[in-house]
């Protein structure tokens, strides 16, 4: 039997496709290569926007048209919250909730037996499973989910509906994982969640003790923390980063609206001053760090007067990149109820503006680090090409190499910004080869 994975969406999404795979593998079914017909096709979605539900549905429609004998089953957001209209869809035979994805390999195994169609959701007050996950997501990085769902009802936001209540896995579990990264060779992992700086919410240990232990295990080189809300990154956080050797110098921080009355209407928790006092706060204890920060321009009840007050904080911040959406319209989210809404054109307009600000920080950002040396991880690209990476403080670096030096970390010399891109070009530095 083979099955064909496609994934919408987040990188935990991707992170928990890679572990199903594997589940199925051990179960005799089959990654399906080019040119095979496969038996099974599973798409994990994504409800992030109305556009990302319109996708997932294009995506059944067209693998149905295509391999009109599989099984299609869906998982992921957009199943646990339009159940019914995904079931509806041509050549659908399982449709299983957000936090049902670690079951699939038993309900695909019945559906094999009996070819009965099943459609299995788990309520949202019911969701208290958490389902582990790590995978290799590209060439070197391993990506370890460590919580899930979420409590903060932002509200332009359907996550909570689509993942459930904050929940997460031990310390001692993911250590374990962790460890039997380091035993497959893995030097850098990327630590996901939904919010994982609620990790352990409801227990005695915290984000922090969960990296400490990590920070022990033999083996991994690297971590990253994806995504982490501003009001959780405490300092503490913030200053054990600066003092580990194994945890990157490297945020991501969800800003949203540099206003404060917008944040108010999207009820984020924190404000515009606690923001600014974390960025100060990094650049003061780890002046190299690459900060990105989300943002969401066009958001009901962002005025052009707001947006003005947004585009002059973001301004203001020595942040590396910005990472811009332009707001979405979700059906049952609480942001309905907010009057202002912003039209598509000065929803355009407002994204050019930010991701142009985003483009001169980037540059900015790598410009100072142009000339000198760092560690970089590098990933064996195709023949002929030069090999990518990453630096410590995530600049994407490209140099010539020898093969062998794949998923090892080098001495790279930043010579020169790519031009058309945000990659630099480097060499080697004596004593790599
Ligand atoms: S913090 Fe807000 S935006 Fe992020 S997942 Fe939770 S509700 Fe959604």
């Amino acid at each position: 039997m083979l099955c064909l994975y496609h994934t919408f969406g987040c990188k935990l999404n991707f992170a928990e496709t890679s572990t199903i795979a594997e589940m199925l593998e051990n179960r005799g079914i089959m990654r399906c290569g080019d040119g095979e017909i496969p038996d099974i096709i599973l798409v994990n979605t994504c409800s992030v926007t109305g556009e990302a539900d319109k996708k997932c549905r294009q995506t059944i429609r067209s693998f149905h048209r295509r391999y009109p004998d599989a099984g299609i089953v869906v998982t992921g957001c957009y199943a646990q919250l339009k159940p019914q209209e995904a079931s509806a869809l041509p050549g659908v035979v399982i449709v299983a909730g957000s936090d049902r994805k670690n079951s699939l390999p038993d309900y695909i195994e019945r559906w094999i037996a009996d070819n009965n169609a099943q459609c299995l959701i788990t309520p949202l007050q019911q969701m208290t499973a958490f389902s582990p996950s790590c995978s290799r997501g590209d060439r070197t990085r391993y990506f370890l989910k460590v919580q899930d769902g979420c409590d903060y009802w932002c509200t332009y936001c359907t996550i909570p509906r689509a993942r459930g209540r904050s929940r997460s896995a031990s310390i001692e579990e993911i250590v374990a994982q962790a460890e039997d990264v380091a035993r497959k060779g893995g030097k850098e992992i990327v630590i996901t969640g939904v919010n994982i700086g609620d990790f352990g919410k409801g227990t005695d240990k915290g984000f922090i003790d969960l990296c400490r232990a990590l920070d022990e295990v033999e083996g991994i080189e690297r971590y990253r923390i994806s995504s982490i809300e501003p009001n959780l990154l405490t300092d503490e956080i913030i200053d054990f980063v600066a003092q580990s050797k194994r945890f990157m110098p490297h945020f991501h921080i969800p800003l949203q609206s540099g206003s404060d009355e917008v944040l108010r209407l999207m009820r984020r928790h924190y404000d515009t001053a606690l923001f600014r006092r974390k960025i100060e706060r990094i650049r003061r204890v780890i002046p190299h760090a690459f900060i990105g920060v989300d943002l969401i321009v066009g958001a009901r009840g962002e005025t052009a007067q707001e947006f003005e007050r947004s585009y002059a904080f973001v301004e203001s911040l020595d942040i590396s990149r910005l990472h811009v959406f332009p707001y979405s319209e979700r059906p049952g989210t609480r942001a309905l109820e907010i009057p202002h809404v912003v039209s598509q054109e000065d929803k355009h307009d407002r994204a050019a503006r930010m991701i142009a600000l985003s483009d001169a920080r980037l540059a900015d950002f790598t410009g100072r680090y142009i000339g000198t040396g760092r560690k970089v991880l590098l990933e064996h690209s195709a023949a002929g090409q030069p090999m990518g990476g990453f630096t410590d403080n995530y600049i994407r670096v490209s140099v010539d190499a020898p093969a062998h030096l794949d998923n090892h970390i080098v001495n790279v010399m930043l010579d020169e910004a790519v031009a058309g891109s945000e990659t630099v070009s480097g060499h080697l530095l004596s004593g790599e080869e």
